[in-house]
């Protein structure tokens, strides 16, 4: 595993804030006691000077067993031509995700950041994000496929104690790939006395860790990412995070166009689809002559899918389509819920009546 140890990061050692330490602009007895101190060194992680922290946010993203919870070692790739860094191994992340907030002091506080963040990070197509509106009273174990937890927690899997935030992904490993299907992040009690801007950084920092980035320490295109260990530009998602949301692609969804009937002024379809990671019935779009006509849910049930790829039964669709006589070229398209992507299943010629 990479390790990230705050100590590596010689620059803020250097720094002439070497005796800081946290300070507050607020009042905020709770977490007074609280002190950010990476490595040995008593360096300052400081929200009142933006843009740039002090110190790292954390030791690096902690990918996990989905099922055990187990800290995974993982090697890290290195994409400096494009501006992220990744998990080696790991490629796909579920897509549609549930960020679920644990009741944990002051969560509800952080809401407004939380939202700030997730909206950044749908904006990329690859992700959707839907921030649970009620909190959990605790992280189920096994962790669920499609969720990511954030809780508020002086305590996290995050290497030692010197950090703002923690997070990393929750993995599965199908089909000779790791595959990123939940995650899992901490927000550590300071944070809440940072600035709006401070807050949305580390939480959005977290997600990337939670969907598999790693810490990319370099300027991209003459900017800090969001994946830079400690400084950053701007809270948002920079040209490299964003190269690296992409790669972690969700895989399309598949199916199976297994006929197409002719009748008299209609016509039917039948077949399967799944999303490429996801349990939920997707869609299937019907075109008629290279024309869009109907949209059918891929909800019945199907045992042999069911037996074969276990996920879930529900996935067959049967659809009559009105439809005028003659000969039509039918193709379907299997529709991811919530993205623009979408899979052409095949194409098949019907003579209706
Ligand atoms: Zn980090």
């Amino acid at each position: 595993m990479t390790k990230y140890s705050p100590r590596t990061h010689s620059r803020f050692l250097n720094t002439a804030a070497l005796v800081l330490t946290l300070s507050f602009s607020t009042v905020a007895p709770a977490f007074a006691t609280q002190q950010y101190q990476p490595g040995a060194g008593t360096q300052t992680y400081n929200p009142t000077t933006a843009p740039l922290f002090d110190a790292p946010i954390d030791s690096g993203g902690v990918a996990a067993d989905l099922e055990t919870g187990e800290v995974i070692p993982e090697k890290q790739v290195s994409r400096s031509d494009l501006g992220y860094n990744h998990y080696d191994g790991i490629r796909y992340t579920n897509g549609d995700y549930t960020l679920k907030l644990i009741a944990s002091p002051q969560i509800e506080q952080l809401r407004p950041s939380i939202a700030a963040a997730v909206t950044d990070f749908n904006k990329t197509g690859t992700v959707n994000i839907t921030i649970a509106n009620e909190t959990i009273p605790a992280k189920p174990r096994p962790a669920i496929r499609g969720e990511i937890y954030m809780e508020v927690s002086t305590v996290s899997i995050c290497e030692g104690s010197s950090w703002a935030g923690c997070g990393g992904p929750l993995i599965i490993n199908e089909d000779g790939v790791g595959k990123a299907v939940a995650g899992q992040t901490w927000i550590h009690p300071m944070v809440l006395n940072f600035t709006s801007n401070q807050r949305q950084h580390v939480i959005a920092h977290e997600l990337g860790h939670a969907l598999s980035l790693l810490h990319y320490d370099k300027k991209f295109a003459g900017k800090y990412q969001l994946m830079h260990s400690s400084s950053y530009d701007s809270t948002v998602l920079a040209a490299g995070d964003l190269a690296g949301v992409n790669y972690l692609e969700h895989p399309k969804p598949f199916g199976n166009f297994e006929e197409a009937l002719g009748g008299t002024g209609t016509f039917t379809v039948r077949g399967w689809a799944l999303d490429g990671l996801n349990n939920g019935a997707i869609s299937v779009q019907i075109m008629i002559d290279d024309a869009y006509r109907t949209t059918t849910q891929a909800n019945a049930y199907r045992p042999d899918v069911e037996s074969f790829y276990r996920r879930g039964g529900n996935h067959g669709f049967s659809a009559t389509v009105v439809s005028p006589p003659g000969e039509h070229r039918i193709c379907l398209y299997a529709k991811h819920n919530k993205t623009t992507m979408s899979t052409q299943l095949a194409c098949r010629y019907v003579k209706v009546r």
